[in-house]
């Protein structure tokens, strides 16, 4: 906690239901801790406190650099997802939300449903994600692609001159939800894209709707002749290995953690040229999504925030050019210093 400068971790634990869970508030300097909760077979406890401790600090960047009035939060449940779930089990989750009083807001996660978070909301009011049909923001992947798409159109005014991405080559690695909507906006908008998934289905899907997508195998796509690299599957695919081989002029995508090692992989991204917009910036549209929630939903509004994404990756991006600095780094202090002056003036009444 004092590493990560944690505000307040909660344990849970309930016999009857078998339930065991961690609520991690990072920061509550501009708003109530929001964060998914993720169900997961962890090896250990120390590993799931590892995770939650991880997650919850980066909802706090995400969340300030994105001007909402949020923190940073995150919750973990240590169990497989298939097995130990139930209604008493989730509804006893809730109600541990519920007594921390709307410090800690959750949503949805890995190992998540719908239908859990129908039932945390049964016994609590602080929960976000919820279904269409039940007044909430239903699916984020939309708006988490256009964020995706508008940071990507500011990465490629810094590298071409304007933000036109017709004819560009671009690779979207991971043809899921997000990946699929991404891929809309690109083939409206004249790209060439290419996409890569380790599932079939998912392949046919986008090929059903853009039949001129062209498929390539998933092994090594990072080292494919492209002009932008879209990592929309997994983290960590920016390392050692994949850097050197790069031969695009960015990288722009919807994964979190994109950067196997900050401060490592940021640095050779930068002195390989290679624009990198960084993750928790352009893919803040779900967080923004629920955040819209809050307010009475909305999804215009939630997609015009989102819309805003373009002139804060344009910030980043003209400052890293400026001072020769990594975009994470610059991304980073901008979050930092959003959330200072806020407890500054706070601090001030
Ligand atoms: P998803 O599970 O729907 O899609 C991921 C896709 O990647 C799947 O189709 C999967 O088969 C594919 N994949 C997995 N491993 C792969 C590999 N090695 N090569 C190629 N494809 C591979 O998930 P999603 O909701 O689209 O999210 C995509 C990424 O964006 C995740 O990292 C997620 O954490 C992040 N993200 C999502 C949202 C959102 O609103 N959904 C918001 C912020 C960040």
């Amino acid at each position: 906690m004092e590493g990560f400068g944690h505000e307040q971790v909660v344990f849970c634990q309930d016999p009857f239901t078998g339930l065991k869970a961690i609520i991690a508030i990072h920061n509550t300097v501009l708003g109530p801790a929001l964060g998914g909760t993720r169900m997961w077979a962890y090896a250990s406890e120390a590993e799931a406190i590892t995770d939650a401790l991880r997650l919850s600090r980066g909802m706090t960047y995400k969340a300030a650099i994105s001007g909402l009035n949020l923190g940073g939060g995150k919750a973990v449940i240590i169990g497989d997802s298939r097995s130990l779930k139930s209604e008493a089990l989730m509804r006893r989750f809730g109600t541990f939300v519920d007594s921390l009083g709307g410090k800690y807001i959750t949503a949805e996660d890995v190992g998540m449903t719908t239908k859990d978070m129908e039932y945390i909301n049964m016994e609590t009011e602080h929960v976000v994600g919820i279904p269409e049909s039940y007044g909430g923001g239903g699916d984020p992947s939309p708006v988490t692609a256009y964020g995706v798409y508008v940071g990507m159109k500011a990465a490629a005014k810094q590298a071409y001159g304007n933000d036109d991405l017709s004819g560009k080559k671009i690779l979207v690695q991971g043809a899921g939800n997000v990946g699929g909507f991404l891929v809309d906006h690109l083939i409206a908008d004249g790209a060439e894209v290419m996409i890569a998934d380790i599932f079939e289905d998912k392949i046919k899907k986008v090929l059903a709707d853009h039949p001129s997508v062209k498929v390539v195998d998933p092994k090594n796509v990072t080292a494919l002749a492209m002009d932008i690299y879209a990592p929309c599957a997994l983290g960590a695919t920016l390392n050692d290995h994949s850097i050197p081989n790069l031969k695009c002029q960015i990288v722009a995508g919807a994964a979190n953690n994109q950067l196997a090692k900050e401060e490592i992989h940021g640095k050779m991204l930068l002195d390989r040229g290679i624009i990198y917009a960084p993750d928790f910036l352009i893919n803040a549209g779900g967080l923004i999504n629920c955040y819209s929630e809050l307010e009475g939903y909305d999804r215009e509004r939630a997609m015009q925030h989102c819309e805003r994404i373009y002139d804060t990756t344009m910030s980043v991006l003209n400052e890293s050019l400026k001072t020769d600095r990594p975009t994470y780094e610059i991304a980073n202090k901008m979050a930092e210093d959003r959330i200072e002056k806020m407890a500054q003036i706070h601090r001030s009444l």
